[in-house]
C-alpha cells in the first residue's frame, strides 16, 4: 500500500457522458473506504487552473449515481495546454496538498493528464467516459451504453412516423471519428443503411441499395448516419441527392444531436463505473500510475495512459456484415 497518497483529486473533463457521477461517487467513496481524502476540482482542468476544489466525504456523493451529466461540471480548458496553464495548475495542486489525479474524460483529457503526468511527475489514472466509444484499452466507455438506448428509442420513434408516411429517414447520430454509435444503433433499430466513418460507401452505393429495398416493396426506410461518415456530404446533403434520384420517397433528416449525451444512465454504465472508479483509486493505493481502467472480457484491466491514448479503438467488422445481411 502507498502510504503517501492521502488526498486524490478527481475531475471530469471534455464531453460529459452519463455515467461520470457514478464514477465520481466510486471515487470518492473508494478513498474514503481506503482513508485516503478526496478533493473534487471543477469544471476539468480549469478547476485545477482557478482553485476551484471542494473536500469530499462518502455524503457528498449521496443520490448522484442515477443522474446524467456531471456534478463537478465539465470543461474544455484551452489554458491548460500551454506550460503556463499547467504549472498554475501544478501549484493549486501543491497548495491543495493533493497527491494524485484521477481524470474521467476522453482522449483529450488523457492527453493532458499524461503531459501533466510527465512534466511534474505527477500520477494519475484515467477513467474512460465519452459516449463515444472511441478509447482503445477498454471495450466499453462509461455513457456509451446508455447513449446506444437513447439513440435506440429515438430511431423506434422516428420508425413510426417513417412507416405512417412513407418516408425515407436519414438520422444522424454522434459520432465524428468513431461509428460505434452508428452501427450498434443502426442494427439494434433496423436500418436500412449505415454510414460511418470507417468505412467508404459512397453515394451512388447507398442510392443503389435504397432503390432495391424500394422495389423489393419497402414503403418505408432509416439510413443512420455518423457525424463524420466518410462521403464527405452533410446529412442534409445526401438527402437532398436521394431525394432527387427517389421521387417516390419523402425524404427527412432527424439529427439527434446533444439529447444523446443525456439522460439517467443506463444500469451497465454505473456498474461500469463503479467498477473503475474502485479499481483507479485501488491502483492507486497500489502504487500503479499513469494508467487507464479499461474492460476486457468483464475484467477490469490497466492499459499506459500512452498506449490508451495512441491506440486506435476499431469497429467489429463482422456488425458490418450482419447490417449487409439483415437490411435486405
Ligand atoms: P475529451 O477528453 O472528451 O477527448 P477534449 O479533447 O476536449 O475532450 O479534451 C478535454 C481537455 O483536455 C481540453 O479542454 C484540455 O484542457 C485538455 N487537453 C486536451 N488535449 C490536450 C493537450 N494536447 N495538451 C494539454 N491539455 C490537453
Amino acid at each position: 500500500m502507498n502510504n503517501l497518497i492521502k488526498r486524490i483529486g478527481v475531475l471530469t473533463s471534455g464531453g460529459d457522458a452519463p455515467g461520470m457521477n457514478a464514477a465520481v461517487r466510486g471515487v470518492v467513496r473508494t478513498a474514503a473506504y481506503y482513508k485516503i481524502e478526496a478533493a473534487a476540482i471543477f469544471k476539468g482542468y480549469q478547476g485545477l487552473i482557478d482553485n476551484d476544489i471542494k473536500m469530499m466525504n462518502p455524503r457528498s456523493v449521496n443520490n448522484i449515481i442515477n443522474k446524467g451529466g456531471t456534478i463537478l461540471k465539465s470543461a474544455r480548458c484551452l489554458e491548460f495546454h500551454s506550460p503556463e496553464g499547467r504549472k498554475k495548475a501544478y501549484e493549486t495542486i501543491v497548495k491543495n496538498e493533493i497527491d494524485a489525479l484521477v481524470v474521467i474524460g476522453g482522449d483529450g483529457s488523457f492527453t493532458g493528464a499524461m503531459i501533466f503526468q510527465s512534466e511534474f511527475d505527477f500520477p494519475v489514472i484515467g477513467i474512460p467516459g465519452t459516449i463515444d466509444n472511441d478509447i482503445f484499452g477498454t471495450s466499453h466507455t462509461i455513457g456509451y451504453d446508455t447513449a446506444l438506448n437513447t439513440v435506440i428509442d429515438a430511431i423506434d420513434k422516428i420508425r413510426d412516423t417513417a412507416i405512417s408516411h412513407n418516408r425515407l429517414f436519414f438520422v444522424e447520430v454522434m459520432g465524428r471519428d468513431a461509428g460505434h454509435i452508428a452501427l450498434n444503433t443502426g442494427i439494434g433499430a433496423g436500418a436500412e443503411e449505415i454510414l460511418i466513418p470507417e468505412e467508404n460507401m459512397g453515394l451512388k452505393r447507398l442510392l443503389e441499395s435504397l432503390s432495391r429495398s424500394e422495389k423489393s416493396g419497402k414503403s418505408s426506410s432509416i439510413v443512420v448516419i455518423a457525424e463524420g461518415d466518410k462521403t464527405g456530404k452533410n446529412v442534409f446533403q445526401i438527402a437532398e441527392y436521394i431525394e432527387k434520384n427517389m421521387p417516390n420517397y419523402e425524404v427527412r433528416v432527424s439529427v439527434l444531436g446533444h439529447m444523446q449525451r443525456g439522460g439517467r444512465p443506463s444500469c451497465f454504465d454505473r456498474v461500469l463505473a463503479s467498477r473503475m472508479a474502485v479499481k483507479a483509486v485501488e491502483s492507486l493505493v497500489g502504487d500503479k500510475t499513469n494508467f487507464m481502467v479499461g474492460l476486457k472480457e468483464d475484467e477490469i484491466i490497466l492499459t499506459p495512459l500512452d498506449k490508451a491514448i495512441k491506440g486506435k479503438s476499431s469497429i467489429n467488422k463482422d456488425l458490418v456484415r450482419v447490417s449487409d445481411i439483415l437490411s435486405l
